[in-house]
């Protein structure tokens, strides 16, 4: 059996990688898809499948290169085994959808998924150590959701289709739900009975596991980065890549704070701002702030 016909009847996500179904380490999550992505990547493949076969591996990827993911995906297995792998079974692709995978070439795949490599450990590095751990979580949840809201913006300026990366209140789920809600409230047994039904939007109680805002953070990173070239620290978009290494201090919040105040930060010039529509104020990031006050200077770029 070759490779592509391998992952697109593979049983589960781990099969679409070639591994066991248990907890794997990270590195060799990545090396196993770096491996099979070789040989399925359409620029390397002529097999009339190999496009399929390439999402397939690289949608698994996204979701196992992550303890939180895999446990995720073990805990589905698990409990909703016939729903689970229903679900996992490869959909049609949708050409419309951009991912950061999607490539012409080998070398500019390559490019990509060692830049993910660089941001994995750079967020790892700032933002896993115990000591800020906690301090960390609420600066991961805003730039989750601040990168959301770029992620819509830019995604909707090149007319791109929602993605889950969009903040959750602006899906068509959320649509649904809001109208389901309102026709409820015509028949609500006692005022506001109906709003119970709303999930939270501004509470996002899955961004309180550090874990799992950390990942997100990534995904949505990775995808400003390389399909929009837009840095939410520097809060504007590069013309190219080599634009980007250039003239951006690097990926993290850090890189971008040591940069200004020791004034290596070479010319905005080439950096269009991108105006990314903010929310209103919000009570944490006003708490904050009075946090922030003791820390070296925040940048707030895009207020
Ligand atoms: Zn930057």
């Amino acid at each position: 059996m070759s490779a592509v016909e391998r992952i697109l009847s593979a049983a589960n996500l781990f099969a679409r990688l070639e591994l066991a179904v248990e907890l794997v380490d990270v590195a060799t999550v990545r090396s196993h898809y770096r491996r099979l992505a070789l040989a399925v990547h359409p620029d390397k493949c002529s097999d009339a499948k190999a496009k399929d076969a390439f999402q397939a591996l690289s949608e698994a990827f996204e979701k196992l290169s992550s303890e939180v993911g895999q446990k995720q995906c073990l805990k589905e297995a698990g409990i909703f085994q016939g729903k689970a792998r229903q679900a996992q079974r490869p959909q049609p692709q949708d050409d419309t959808k951009a991912h950061w995978w999607d490539t012409k070439t080998w070398e500019e795949f390559e490019e990509r998924l060692r830049h993910r490599q660089r941001a994995e450990e750079a967020l790892t590095r700032q933002y896993s150590s115990g000591l800020r751990a906690r301090f960390a979580t609420f600066k991961v949840r805003n730039y989750v959701k601040a990168a959301e809201r770029a992620v819509e913006h830019l995604d909707r300026q090149k007319e791109l289709p929602e993605s889950p990366l969009w903040p959750p209140e602006s899906t068509q789920a959320a649509r649904d739900l809001e109208e389901e809600v309102a026709k409820a409230r015509q028949t609500e047994p006692w005022p506001g009975a109906a709003n119970e039904l709303l999930p939270d939007y501004q509470e996002r109680a899955e961004l309180n596991d550090a874990a799992l805002a950390i990942q997100r953070l990534l995904e949505l990173m990775t995808h400003l980065r390389t399909v929009h070239l837009y840095c939410i620290y520097c809060g504007c978009t590069y013309d190219s890549p080599a634009d980007m290494d250039r003239n951006c201090p690097g990926i993290t919040e850090e890189e971008h704070d040591e940069a200004k105040s020791f004034g290596v930060r070479t010319s905005e010039e080439t950096c269009v701002e991108a105006h990314v529509p903010d929310e209103g104020e919000d009570p944490l990031e006003a708490y904050m702030a009075t946090i922030n006050a003791e820390l070296p200077k925040q940048k707030k770029r895009r207020r």
